[in-house]
């Protein structure tokens, strides 16, 4: 069985921990590789040499920066066939699906090539006579990043382009679910010059994540995954006096109004509910029918979701692959069997589904509940697996209502032809990401992602804007050049005349 290991300082390195996790191909259900788990003594080594790569990395100019970053941005495009294969193997989710994360992930590196701009400070001249003030972003020092399993390639490109650009260091713990990706990655942006200790990755599970947030050379906690391991991150990088990040779980609602084109909205419905088998945090799992719209769009659903190909996701006719592993499948169904029990009709039931060949693969099929209520569990809780849910209202206001009172605000999108319902519902909805007539509102690398309410802790969303102030710290400069001018102390706050 082959050792899945860490990559510090430019090398990969096998821990000092005996410890190591499973690695699944979810498509056939074997273990295909066994996976280092970090002990704290990895991870401090890890820091230790992070915290020294720092000193140089800092100092580039950031143009010197930039070139590294668009020199890793070709080896991602030559490369890419290989990394969405080891998504695809790992993760489950179909070959075109995995690509197109990667490509989300490529386009922040892309953003993060124009770092010399975007660190570009301000300039005032005589703030008061002869005296300029200018304000500049520094790096903050070594940064660290803990993704979910289900974006192997994207959530962590959210995170380490952006910081490294700024002139940050950084160690990576992905998910030891899915962990050979982003070791591709770091091998590759060192092929396009990076500096030893610049970028590392430490597998690992709790230990390794308590050791970063409990070591003191780390600034920073950029975090996406679940929401009690989210709050629990937020809380204890506070308590360790680090700047934080911790994107958590979601719930997403999908208005369809009365008066919408139906079938972009069915469609839009499909690709955001049972794409990448419901495993994304941008997945439409509520599907809100206002009015008398409920029977259509049940009736409409029902045709797709029994139509849907479930399969390899290394086979190009799969519309969805299998879920990550045998222990989520039995979650996932676990919710389905609880639906039926909290009372919502079971419109289509994927629990059963065998294919010829990968009897051991964690598959379902997508599942389909009509009259869902908002007390339900199942309407309660993110099940993250290809399961959507229609509750029906009766008019707007209840919609807007019932997205604003679940716990969760990470993304929405609703289906209209009227653009005032539409410009209404983005002005009053209390969720962090918003689509009008777009199924997965997902902001492009130049923007910046994340949740509101239980969605995101801390108050910095990723990678864009937002992720440059998240990954470098203000300070202000005012300077005077007086020649000959000799001035009397003075007790009071300096004010204009
Ligand atoms: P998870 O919370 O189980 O794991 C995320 C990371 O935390 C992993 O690296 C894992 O090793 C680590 N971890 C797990 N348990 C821990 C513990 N007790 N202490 C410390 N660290 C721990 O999440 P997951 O199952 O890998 O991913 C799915 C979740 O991620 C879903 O809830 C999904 O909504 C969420 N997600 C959110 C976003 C977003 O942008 N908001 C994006 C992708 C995924």
């Amino acid at each position: 069985m082959s050792v899945i290991k860490h990559f510090i300082n430019g090398e990969t390195f096998l821990g000092s921990s005996k410890k190591t996790g499973k690695v699944y191909n979810p498509a056939t259900g074997e273990e295909t590789s066994e996976v280092n788990l970090a002990s704290k003594m990895d991870v401090n080594l890890a820091v230790e040499k992070a915290k020294k790569a720092f000193q140089e990395w800092s100092n580039k100019p950031p143009v010197i920066r930039a070139r590294v970053l668009f020199k890793f941005k070709e080896l991602i495009e030559k490369n890419s066939d290989e990394l969405t294969k080891l998504i695809v193997s790992e993760h489950g989710k179909v070959y075109d699906d995995a690509k197109g994360s990667l490509t989300r992930g490529l386009e922040v590196v892309e953003f993060a090539c124009g770092i010399p701009h975007l660190l570009k400070g301000e300039f005032t001249e005589n703030v008061g006579t002869d005296v300029d003030s200018w304000s500049t972003r520094q790096p903050l020092g070594v940064c660290a990043g803990i993704t979910p399993f289900n974006f192997p390639a994207m959530v962590p490109m959210w995170m380490f382009p952006m910081a490294i650009a700024c002139g940050n260091t950084f160690i990576l713990k992905p998910s030891e679910k899915d962990p050979s990706c982003s070791l591709k990655l770091a091998q590759l942006f060192k092929e396009a010059g990076l500096p030893d200790g610049v970028f590392n990755v430490v597998n690992g599970d709790k230990e390794a994540v308590d050791a970063l947030l409990t070591n003191k050379d780390v600034a920073a906690i950029s975090f996406v995954g679940s929401t009690p391991i989210a709050k629990y991150i937020y809380e204890n990088a506070a308590k360790n006096e680090k700047r934080v990040q911790a994107l958590g779980g979601a719930k997403n609602h999908c208005v369809v109004m009365p008066d919408c084109d139906l079938d972009q909205a069915v469609n839009g419905l499909m690709g955001a509910a049972y794409g990448s088998a419901g495993e994304r945090c941008m997945a439409q799992s509520v599907a809100v029918a206002v009015g008398n719209i409920g029977d259509q769009l049940v009736s409409k659903l029902l045709k797709k979701v029994e139509a849907l190909k479930v399969g390899s996701g290394l086979d190009k006719s799969s519309e969805m692959g299998p879920l990550i592993t045998k222990a989520h499948l039995e979650k996932v169904k676990g919710y389905v069997d609880l639906g039926v029990k909290e009372g919502a009709k079971l419109v289509v039931d994927g629990r059963n589904i065998k294919f010829q060949g990968f009897e051991k693969g964690f598959y379902i099929g997508g599942c389909l509940f009509d009259h869902v209520k908002p007390n339900m569990k199942i309407y309660k809780e993110e099940i993250f697996g290809p399961v959507l849910s229609i509750v029906r209202v009766n008019d707007f206001e209840s919609a807007v209502k019932l997205v604003n009172d679940h716990e969760f605000g990470n993304g929405t999108s609703i289906y209209t032809r009227d653009g005032d319902v539409g410009r209404t519902y983005a002005n009053k909805i209390k969720v962090g990401m918003v689509g009008v007539n777009i199924p997965i509102p997902v902001p492009m690398a130049f923007h910046s992602f994340g949740g509101w309410k239980r969605s995101l802790f801390g108050d910095q969303h990723m990678h864009g804007p937002e992720g440059v102030r998240f990954y470098t710290k203000l300070k202000t400069i005012t300077s005077r050049w007086p020649s000959g001018l000799r001035t009397d102390p003075e007790f009071i706050m300096p004010t204009m005349k």
